[in-house]
């Protein structure tokens, strides 16, 4: 359950709200070129702002270096805010001084205006409660909706709710709610489904699934770490030496909980990444010397996709291979059709590579849930509590 209150357990009408949101989206050439994350935010916005507030929109945009840089400007995201909420938005080249102040001052009921990239202030990255106490003297309330930058301790995410009443935002709610519950309260079998690159990113997230779920299918290059530690010959393939102790540790507490561990059983080689390498399908004790493990094989992917098709919850992170190029696509694509075909199960996936995926073959809108957070679902499904939530007012104060 979500223990902080929201936008609806205030009254917003007629007062300045200060929202963060996370736009940190990719540009190139000045436009916008995925709005996936201004989407994300709309139902907080036209929330508010069918509510009577004036909304007040701020976020990060890329690294600036705590001074303003044009290109990272998020004059080029007001557009796309504006044709999607089909209303118009106030751009402020400013973020707390005068003409911040003014533009505020000259706003009515059910406005929006969207400051300047916070991050061209040094205050931000640093939180500096001086920055975050002029940040505050815009608004009334405050409202995190920035699930995405919610593990940062920044002035924005965190610092400014020490300072006006906080509220979480729709999206950041419905994030920490879902991902939470999966957790908590899983339909079962509970099945995760974890590759991506390192063991390393990973290693809090593998232990904490060992906790919920029934089955854990690792694919990736992270596999190769685990199957070292089975004494697996995995050749040139991705290995973290540091981590096979872990791993073997991991292996032994899933053992204890009754939990399975699938791990590959053949895989796509290569000698090289490449996207015309050449490749061959091996068994996973024939890895050759001189070739890597780029994929999962297709006994691999049938294997995976039985244990997928059963599941009642699935939570997926990480590509099972490096499915930005061709060769190495396939076990990615059919774990992504397997977990979008099973409607029957609650599917989850985060992950910015794992997102990235499921939008390349087109499977966004056949999953139950696409968390928005890259980082901060990794960190609150680790266990780790998250600066831009624990800020908020508690429901029940
Ligand atoms: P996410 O962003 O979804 O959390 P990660 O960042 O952990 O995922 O991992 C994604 C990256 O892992 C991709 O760029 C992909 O190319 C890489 N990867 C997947 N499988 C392998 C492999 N077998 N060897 C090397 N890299 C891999
Ligand atoms: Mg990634």
């Amino acid at each position: 359950m979500f223990s902080k209150k929201t936008v609806k357990d205030v009254d917003v009408r007629g007062k300045r709200v200060l929202v963060r949101v996370d736009f940190n989206v990719p540009l190139a050439e000045g436009s916008v070129t995925d709005d996936t994350r201004v989407r994300a935010a709309l139902p907080t916005l036209r929330y508010l702002v069918d509510h009577g507030a004036r909304v007040i929109v701020m976020s990060h945009l890329g690294r600036p270096k705590g001074e303003p840089d044009p290109q990272y400007s998020l004059r080029p995201v007001r557009r796309v805010l504006q044709r999607l909420l089909g209303r118009n938005v106030v751009f402020v080249d400013d973020i707390v001084g005068a003409e911040a102040h003014e533009a505020v001052d000259r706003m009515v009921d059910g406005e929006i205006i969207m400051l300047e990239n916070v991050r061209f202030n040094p205050g931000e990255k640093a939180n500096d409660p001086e920055f975050a106490k002029a940040l505050a003297s815009l608004a009334d309330i405050y409202v995190n909706d920035a699930f995405g930058a919610a593990h940062r301790a920044h002035a924005s995410t965190a610092g400014v709710a020490q300072y006006l009443p906080a509220v979480a935002g729709l999206l950041l709610s419905r994030e920490v709610e879902t991902l939470t519950s999966m957790l908590t309260d899983p339909e079962r079998p509970f099945v995760a489904i974890l590759g991506g690159s390192k063991v390393s990113d990973k290693i809090g997230v593998i232990d904490r699934m060992l906790d919920c779920v029934d089955s854990l299918l690792i694919g990736g290059g992270m596999c190769f770490t685990f199957l070292v530690a089975k004494g697996v010959d995995v050749g040139r393939s991705l290995v973290e030496e540091e981590w096979i102790e872990p791993a073997r540790q991991m292996m032994e507490k899933a053992l204890e909980r009754d939990v399975e561990i699938m791990l590959p059983v053949d895989f796509v080689v290569a000698e090289a990444i490449e996207h015309d390498s050449e490749t061959k399908v091996v068994g996973r004790e024939e890895i050759p010397s001189d070739m890597m493990g780029l994929d999962i094989g297709p006994t691999t992917s049938e294997l995976f996709k039985g244990a997928i098709g059963m599941a009642r919850t699935i939570f997926w992170n990480g590509p099972m291979g490096v499915f930005e190029m061709k060769p190495f696509e396939t076990g990615t694509r059919e774990v992504a059709m397997a977990v979008a075909r099973n409607n029957r199960a609650v599917s989850v996936i985060g992950g910015g590579d794992s997102v990235a995926a499921l939008k390349k073959f087109d499977l966004e809108e056949r999953v139950t849930f696409v968390s928005t957070g890259g980082g901060a679902s990794m960190k609150l499904l680790e266990g780790t509590t998250l600066p831009g939530v624990e800020a908020l007012m508690d429901k029940d104060a």
